[in-house]
């Protein structure tokens, strides 16, 4: 029997071969600014989600080596029992305060967070709603959540209205979207999912991975549209990616933190984050909200990008933010391209189904791409334009 299923597993993967869906690993020698060196191979980074250069700040690597030298390597438990520290309290302390709500509780992961909260935060009765384009760790929590769900078309208010109107509830409705969504770049139209909430008394459930310390002056989403603090909205974000660490957190009102702490598998049983995660992350979250040096260069680089996709006529989604994809009609003409960017030492690679339905490479730019990294990128735009098959 067990000869068969390896057999069978020889034959699925000999298939994704076949059909370039087939994933590997990389082999990162190390890391310096935007610089990477892969097998051997120095290339500049477009594939990072460390927007802001912060996972190589001098302030954010000291404090973790001042943390571990405190407490030492690992957490060793679970937050419940004794594996947290002092710094997780500062920490949810200055989460808080980004986001503006009375509390916060720090998680493992994203896919962690959106994998423990979703399933405590709806009940059986309640039905959830969810952008069709919605990360995969949403889609996951939903799964493990006893809850109706229903799909609405990639943010289309009209959809959602319409379906939110027409659906009757013994339960509550939960809305649920990422606010920048990760492999299109663009942005959730919060304002009005805000109001179609607040009118149909729903909770509103924003994945701000994306948008925090990218948007609102590093605050995310909320910020950046100006929406007033209500209870019904639960924000959740990652400190993975513009914060250069590792975790996640979730922001809302004392009672919401107070059930997730108390119910949330993904926190209750899983051991707490190293302290030097903990302490690189406030760290990096007082540079975010002292300094806007950083933001300002990411949105700079940015610009210029997007500002050269559209000149040469490249095909893009409808990105607004340092997400820039870059869209091609099969998986070899995007893996083309990812060579041609090869040959220039740039590090860009692509995204295929079923992660997304049409082929890409997902460029993301960061405020530590310096100009010569971003004039190099733009030189392979260029060059691509010239080959025969091109996006
Ligand atoms: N939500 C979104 C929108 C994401 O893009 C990601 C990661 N790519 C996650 C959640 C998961 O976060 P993490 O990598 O910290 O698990």
């Amino acid at each position: 029997m067990s000869e068969k299923f390896f057999e069978f597993l020889e034959e699925k993967l000999r298939r994704l071969k076949e059909q370039n869906l087939y994933r590997s690993l990389k082999d990162v020698n190390s890391r310096d600014g935007m610089e990477i060196t892969i097998n051997g191979k120095k290339y500049i980074n477009f594939s990072s989600n460390d927007y802001l250069g912060l996972s190589q700040h001098p302030l954010v690597k000291e404090a973790a080596m001042q943390a571990i030298k405190i407490f030492g390597c690992g957490g060793g438990a679970s937050r419940l029992l004794a594996g947290g520290t002092v710094l997780n309290k500062e920490l949810e302390k200055l989460l808080a305060q980004l986001k503006g709500t009375e509390s916060s509780i720090v998680l493992n992961s994203g896919y962690t967070a959106n994998t423990s909260l979703i399933p405590v935060l709806a009940e059986e009765e309640d039905i959830i709603f969810s952008d069709e384009l919605n990360h995969a760790s949403i889609i996951d929590g939903i799964r493990l959540s006893k809850a109706k769900k229903i799909i609405y078309k990639h943010a289309d208010i009209d959809d959602l209205s319409q379906k939110i109107k027409e659906t009757s509830c013994k339960g509550k409705k939960i809305v649920i979207t990422d606010t920048v969504f990760s492999m299109d770049g663009d942005i959730a139209p919060l304002k009005e999912l805000y109001e179609i909430c607040k009118f149909e008394d729903a909770i509103l459930y924003i994945d701000d991975a994306h948008g925090t310390g990218v948007l609102g002056q590093g605050q995310g989403a909320w910020k950046h549209f100006n929406l007033p603090q209500e209870n019904f909205v639960v924000q959740m974000g990652t400190l993975s990616k513009s914060v250069g660490c590792f975790g996640a957190f979730v922001c809302g009102t004392n009672s919401l933190i107070d059930w997730f702490i108390n119910s949330a598998r993904g926190f209750i049983f899983s051991t707490a984050l190293p302290p030097s995660v903990i302490a690189s992350a406030i760290a990096s979250i007082k540079i975010i909200i002292e300094d806007k040096t950083l933001i300002d260069t990411l949105w700079h680089n940015t610009e210029k990008v997007i500002e050269a996709i559209k000149i040469l006529g490249l095909k893009t989604t409808n990105t607004q933010t340092p997400i820039i994809p870059l869209l091609f009609e099969s998986i070899e003409d995007a893996m083309n391209a990812s060579k041609i960017f090869n040959s220039l030492g740039i590090y860009a690679p692509v995204i295929r189904p079923p992660t997304v339905k049409i082929p890409r490479i997902r460029i993301t730019i960061s405020a530590a791409h310096t100009h010569e990294n971003i004039e190099r990128l733009i030189e392979a735009f260029n060059l691509l334009c010239q080959q025969p098959r091109r996006a």
